[in-house]
């Protein structure tokens, strides 16, 4: 942690303090975000809705991109004019001096994932109530998501190191959660009414790889720390599960089969980056894309409706147009049904930023609109396919444009990044119930039915 020099006394609140949350960046950072709350409330402490109301504010920032960084800085100004007493955490955290030269006011600066050190300068800061009513907390902490989903992380850090990425030099390497301690956080959520699970991670398939994968125990069985132990224990909850930031090793495979059954929501996110082997190579990724199609083949074998997510990066360094063909060839092969598509950005500290052949911004511009309509081709194959069939959809809330309308998501869908399902329903519905739904009509990527 560091602090300023002349840290001011620490402000006396004499109602209950409260502490205004900005959240900024990855669902990895907003289930930080989360964490951090939770331990204000149980120390007694009160969100503020708004700068006005807060005795200080919390801002939880995000450094992986240099837009990213620049909204970071942005957002920390806006909070220090608005209110005048802020708090950094988060990724860019861990450049204190980096949010020191542009904003000096700060009261004090802590890095990714520090929980203590977070609430030392809160306290530092913002003087505790002197009884905090521990039992406001509800036992499964308190969430920025609604009601019917939560993100559930199951490690920290990273042990891959692509050129591109400063998570690692962020985070550091990979720091696995016990499986017993997952699983039961999983448990807590299903029983408060979560009926949809989103395991995230830097690098959810390597999960467990730091601690060789320690066996524990869970509802009375072995379960090893390991990605197809989490997905059998998370599939046996009976709800949704949807796996993030699954990077493509060959085990990947073992939990097709769990899919198949049912129990693992078929959805794959996938962060394949790229599909030309000398540009994987120069971001120091994996890349046998042969091995990786006739994989993605046999999985969509045993599980026809499996949706694949991805992100790519068009524009990296040395991308030729041979390059970039097999990339669109890739995704239009593969049938990436969803996909995120990023211009190359040289992010301070990054290897990458050392490579040769820097392609010129106009050309990442051409190419990347050149994907985003190849990929939009793909996602519009896969919606019409659906019209017609009858779908399981988990209703997020209600569509104000239509009367008696609703916005939902099938299982290719997870929240904030893909397509959504407009539903029409005689009868009242509400968040997080899951109807089954008759797909009536499709445009590129959305659905829309009626309540079956
Ligand atoms: S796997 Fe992801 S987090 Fe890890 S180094 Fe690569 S891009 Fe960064």
């Amino acid at each position: 942690m560091t602090d300023t020099p002349l840290a001011p006394a620490p402000i006396r609140a004499a109602k209950t303090p409260k502490v205004g949350i900005v959240s900024l960046g990855c669902p990895k950072a907003l289930v930080d975000s989360e964490r951090i709350i939770t331990r204000l409330r149980a120390e007694g402490y009160q969100i503020a809705p708004d700068y006005a109301g807060a005795d200080l504010v919390l801002v939880n920032t995000c450094g992986f991109l240099d837009s990213a960084r620049d909204e970071s800085l942005a957002a920390i100004g806006e909070a220090i004019e608005a209110n005048g007493k802020v708090i950094v955490t988060g990724c860019l955290g861990a450049e204190p001096d980096v949010i020191q030269r542009a904003h000096p006011k700060v009261l004090a600066v802590t890095g990714p994932h520090q929980y203590e050190a977070v609430m030392d300068a809160v306290h530092t800061h913002l003087t505790p109530p002197h009884n905090p009513h521990l039992d406001l907390v509800p036992e499964s902490g308190l969430r920025l998501t609604p009601r019917h989903y939560a993100y559930l992380k199951i490690s920290e850090g990273c042990n891959n190191r692509c050129s591109f990425c400063i998570i690692p030099k962020l985070r550091g390497d990979l720091v696995s959660r016990p499986i017993h301690h997952v699983l039961t956080e999983a448990e807590k959520l299903v029983a408060a009414g979560v009926m949809e699970l989103l395991v995230i991670s830097q690098d959810t398939s390597a999960y467990g790889l730091d601690i060789r994968y320690k066996p524990e125990t869970w509802r009375g069985a072995e379960y090893e720390t390991r990605f197809l132990d989490l997905a059998r224990g998370l599939g046996s909850l009976g709800v949704w599960t949807r796996m993030h930031y699954v990077y493509p090793y060959p085990h990947v495979d073992n939990i097709i089969p769990l899919m198949a059954e049912g129990l693992i929501t078929p959805y794959l996110d996938i962060p394949f980056q790229h599909a030309s082997a000398p540009v994987l190579k120069a971001m120091k990724r994996p890349g046998n894309q042969d091995k990786v199609l006739a994989r993605i083949a046999n999985w969509r074998r045993d599980v026809p409706d499996l949706a694949i997510r991805s992100t790519f990066i068009v524009g990296f360094p040395g991308e030729t147009d041979q390059d970039f063909d097999i990339l669109l060839d890739f995704i239009r092969e593969a049938k990436i049904d969803r996909a995120g598509c990023f211009q190359y950005e040289n992010v301070a500290h990054a290897e990458s930023g050392k490579l040769d052949n820097h392609v010129p911004a106009e050309l990442k511009e051409e190419r990347w609109h050149r994907f985003m309509e190849a990929q939009a081709e793909v996602s519009a194959a896969r919606a019409a396919a659906q019209v017609g069939k009858t779908l399981d959809v988990i209703i997020d809330e209600a569509d104000d444009q239509t009367p008696g309308g609703w916005i939902g998501r099938s299982k290719a869908d997870a929240p904030e990044v893909d397509a959504v399902v407009y539903v029409a329903s005689k009868s009242a519905l509400k968040s997080g119930d899951i109807v089954r739904a008759r797909i009536t009509g499709a445009d590129d990527y959305d659905l829309y039915g009626d309540v079956a």
